[in-house]
């Protein structure tokens, strides 16, 4: 048959997934995108780059991250054998490094030698930061004031790698006001400057381009679980924010039908719109998401029944985010994975688990995955195989968990 695959039938050659996805930006910027999806093209068939890639994976992000078997967990639960994949381990502590390895190198090839950043608990500017400090490239990174009064060791890491660090003080001073300072920066000085994004989001090229970086998490899973239980797993579970690490770990299975796909949102403090970052969960209760525009991008998006953004509410700043990678929503209404959501202190717990069970302390985010496991683990059989993707450690969250254990 010649049928192309599900995971090489996405995006589109105008960046869609589906209805999602696209390019909805100002005419300003559909040059820039342009040069940046020609650049990423031809990268990705370049030996070159790829091995520099490759070296960088190995020698600077300690790739590839192990696929461990978590048996104290496994006899724990008494359910299904589960199998850790331990991005973790990586340098900065998470997944995030993979992509911004990738973009720093793009953004060198593009003859750029500057690359700006948002970043809101501070996470994805500490590892754009750290990478552009490793390539020699100038690094500025826009947060806003209130997060970063919130996350001021962050603020400090960044500097300490060299990184200038602007503060925005206008509109909420999160998140969201920071990307607009970001765009604004990035526009005014395209000809030395990359936009470098932290998740799959935003306009094409970017959704699929930040994919492709993070496919090595998948790609060295299913090796690694071929290699010890000569079979895929039967189940895949990952947090997602935007979905990088989730689509990362899934991309990779998308054609092996009996593979199984969770992805697991913020459920915050409740299903009410504000107290959570649930974004495709609504067969859970969750309301609020509706598909609208965001950063650039078609994709379910939490608004008011007018329309505004709504506002969002984790324990966990990765998943804090109003709106969800096009790939997801997706996988999501052709019912290829499925969007559940957990609960702030159901994340804490899970946490508490992995740490008292198996010595590993995971960053808040995976730790609503594993929740999520947790809940199911007593109805699944003991045969089955589950990878869940520790998408980074939890050293980060020790002043909020002590304000909550
Ligand atoms: C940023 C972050 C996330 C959320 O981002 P995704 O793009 O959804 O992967 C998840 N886990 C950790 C540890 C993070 O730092």
């Amino acid at each position: 048959m010649a049928t192309k695959s599900l995971a090489e039938s996405v995006p589109d050659a105008r960046g869609r997934f589906g209805a999602y996805g696209g390019r909805y930006v100002p005419e300003t910027l559909m040059a820039p995108l342009e040069e940046l999806e020609r650049a990423y093209t031809e990268a990705r068939s370049d030996a070159k780059f790829q091995q520099e890639l490759n070296d960088l994976l190995h020698n600077f992000a300690g790739r590839p991250t192990p696929l461990q078997f978590a048996s104290r967990l496994t006899e724990y639960l008494g359910g299904p054998k589960i199998y850790l994949k331990r991005e973790d381990l990586l340098h900065t502590g998470a997944h995030k490094i993979n992509n911004c390895i990738g973009q720093g190198l793009l953004a060198a090839r593009m003859g750029k030698r500057r690359v700006v950043a948002e970043t809101g608990a501070g996470q994805h500017g500490v590892a754009t930061a750290t990478v552009a400090a490793r390539l020699g490239l100038d690094c500025t990174v826009y947060m806003g004031a209130e997060d970063m009064e919130r996350q001021r060791l962050n603020v400090f890491r960044m500097r300490l790698l060299g990184a200038e660090v602007i503060g925005v003080d206008v509109g909420s001073k999160t998140l969201k006001d920071a990307i607009n300072e970001a765009m604004r920066d990035w526009v005014t000085n395209v000809r030395t400057t990359h936009y470098l994004l932290g998740s799959v989001l935003g306009a094409h090229p970017y959704p699929a381009m930040v994919r492709d970086f993070h496919r090595v998490i998948g790609q060295e899973a299913r090796e690694q679980i071929l290699n010890s239980e000569k079979r895929l797993p039967d189940w895949l579970f990952a947090c997602v924010g935007g979905g990088s690490n989730a689509i990362g770990l899934f991309n990779d299975f998308l054609d092996d039908a009996d593979v199984r796909m969770v992805g697991v949102e913020a459920g915050g403090r409740g299903t009410a719109l504000g107290e959570h970052a649930a974004r495709l969960a609504a067969a859970t209760g969750f309301g609020g998401a509706k598909p609208g525009v965001l950063q650039g991008t078609y994709t379910y998006v939490l608004q008011t029944p007018d329309g505004q953004i709504s506002t969002t509410h984790s324990v966990s700043a990765g998943l804090d985010y109003p709106a969800i990678g096009p790939q997801h929503a997706w996988l999501a209404d052709r019912g290829r994975a499925e969007y559940t959501a957990v609960r702030d202190e159901e994340a804490i717990e899970a946490l508490k688990t992995l740490a008292e069970i198996e010595g590993i302390i995971p960053a808040l985010e995976s730790a609503h995955a594993l929740a999520e496991l947790m809940r199911r683990a007593a109805k699944m059989k003991r045969d089955e195989i589950v990878i869940l993707n520790v998408s980074g450690r939890g050293d980060k969250d020790m002043e909020i968990l002590a304000r909550y254990v």
